[in-house]
């Protein structure tokens, strides 16, 4: 028996049933892997109601919710580079400081130097 899973609610990915020796079976989402909790078949097979509850809880790829994040995302990454461009002027204003105090102890050195010349 096939049961037809939906991708996944969290990122879309493709849903497989998983096992283990025991005799346990649940539902992964192969992308994230997030899962269902387990069931035992105990005479009846399982899957049907594990997929009833994978499904009631997954929504179609290109929704508006995947679509949503997909948004919430573009934004959070603009923030990030918003903030990596900071720190990268910042850095430069400090490597600008630098030079101009660099560029102030040479002034007064020429000075001295210009002076002690001039005696
Ligand atoms: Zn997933």
């Amino acid at each position: 028996m096939s049961e037809e899973l939906k991708p996944c609610a969290h990122c879309g990915g493709e849903a497989v049933f998983d096992h283990d020796d025991h005799g346990w079976t649940w539902i992964v989402c192969k992308n994230c892997g997030i899962s269902t909790n387990c069931r035992v078949s105990c005479g009846e097979d399982c899957r049907p109601l594990l997929a009833e509850d994978w499904n009631r809880r997954a929504i179609p790829q290109n929704s508006t919710e995947l679509a949503r994040r997909a948004e919430r995302d573009a934004v959070i990454e603009e923030c990030a580079q918003a903030v990596r461009r900071t720190e990268i002027v910042e850095a430069e204003n400090s490597q600008y400081a630098q030079l101009g105090d660099a560029a102030a102890t040479l002034d007064d050195a020429i000075s001295n130097v210009l002076a002690l010349k001039g005696k």
